[in-house]
């Protein structure tokens, strides 16, 4: 249930509200737009039986919120959030670009990528090291070895660092070096994982699921969100269809949809959604042109030789151009990149 306020509506009157929510024993969440503020109200709303805030002091309206996920709500925040990270933020007027190796594979292999995709125009170098591979027998990645990597690339390069978490101990470990947690796909629904990174003080990217719906994706962010941290980012990542030409199918529809659903940063992510090189600049362009506050772009020094994901990953002067090529879909889309 959300409570509009009324736009002359006195603090008073809004403390009046929120008093008598918190009496009961739920939780608050207020939003202050430029004109309204929204009460919005988290917890069992049975609670609240008996009282009309309809009629109290400075309430517009009250309005239900039917589905599960509050926290997340574009109701509970009518305005696109923005999402600070260490010095740089995602969200509404700039395109934020996340390039690097899908794992961390050594510490010249990252400094180096970490030089060129920062050249090129990105503003976060994603790396791997914790790997959650198909196969036990695949590198599972460098661990805490590779976040100190991370770690250094940053120190070099001045660029926010992501780095995907796996474990309870991933999170407890990454923190310490990274400025970004990312849960993906294959943990969407551990719900534990969702909950420690809920407790993380840490901005989070959260990806979509192989087979998650849109609500499903979101009540997940909602796992995240109710333990205190609202900093929390989507990426769409491609999704599984009866489709085999590319490795997962790109939802580039969940873009709007999740605009309309959620007030929370969307990027898009062409490299796993197609599993090929060729494809990623086009779907880029058109995450771009959808309507995403940024992209994930899997870039590595030699392809051929990458110990993950080489055909997706783009070499230096691939990445560069596609740079190049999506500043004047920035621009149309009115984002500083
Ligand atoms: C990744 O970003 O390295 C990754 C494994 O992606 P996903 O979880 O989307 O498969
Ligand atoms: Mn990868």
């Amino acid at each position: 249930m959300i409570i509009i306020m009324k736009p002359n509506a006195s603090k008073e009157a809004i403390r009046g509200v929120t008093c008598q929510i918190e009496a009961k024993g739920l939780q608050v969440h207020l939003s202050e737009g430029h004109e309204v503020t929204i009460v919005g109200v988290v917890g069992d709303k049975s609670l609240l039986h008996g009282i009309n805030f309809e009629i109290a002091d400075g309430v517009d309206k009250v309005v239900a919120v039917t589905e599960s996920y509050k926290l997340a709500n574009r109701k509970f925040h009518p305005e696109a959030s923005t999402v600070l990270v260490g010095n740089t933020s995602i969200g509404p007027g700039s395109l934020t670009i996340m390039a690097g190796p899908c794992a961390v594979e050594s510490r010249e292999q990252l400094l180096e990528t970490a030089v060129a995709v920062k050249k090129a125009g990105a503003n976060f170098l994603r790396g791997g090291a914790y790997k959650p591979r198909t196969s036990p027998y695949s590198f599972q990645g460098l661990e805490e070895e590779g976040l100190r990597y991370m770690k250094e690339a940053r120190e070099a390069t001045g660029l926010a660092v992501v780095c995907e978490v796996t474990s309870q101990h991933a999170i407890e470990t990454a923190v310490k070096y990274v400025d970004m947690l990312q849960i993906g796909a294959r943990n969407m629904q551990n719900f534990e994982l969702l909950k420690e990174a809920g407790k993380a003080r840490v901005p989070v990217l959260l990806k979509r699921g192989l087979s998650a719906t849109i609500d499903e994706w979101l009540n997940a962010a909602e796992y995240i969100m109710s333990e205190g941290n609202e900093r929390v980012v989507l990426c769409e990542r491609g999704i599984r269809t009866y489709e085999t030409s590319t490795r997962n199918t790109l939802d580039i529809s969940a873009v709007p949809v999740l605009r309309s659903k959620s007030h929370l940063p969307v990027i898009v992510d062409p490299s796993h959604a197609t599993g090929v090189r060729a494809y990623v600049p086009p779907l880029a362009k058109s995450a771009v042109a959808a309507g995403a506050d940024g992209l994930m772009i899997e870039v590595h020094p030699d392809p051929a030789r990458a110990l993950s994901d080489g055909p997706q990953s783009l070499t230096f002067g691939q990445f560069e151009q596609l740079c190049a090529s999506l500043r004047p879909y920035a621009r149309l889309e009115g984002r500083k990149f």
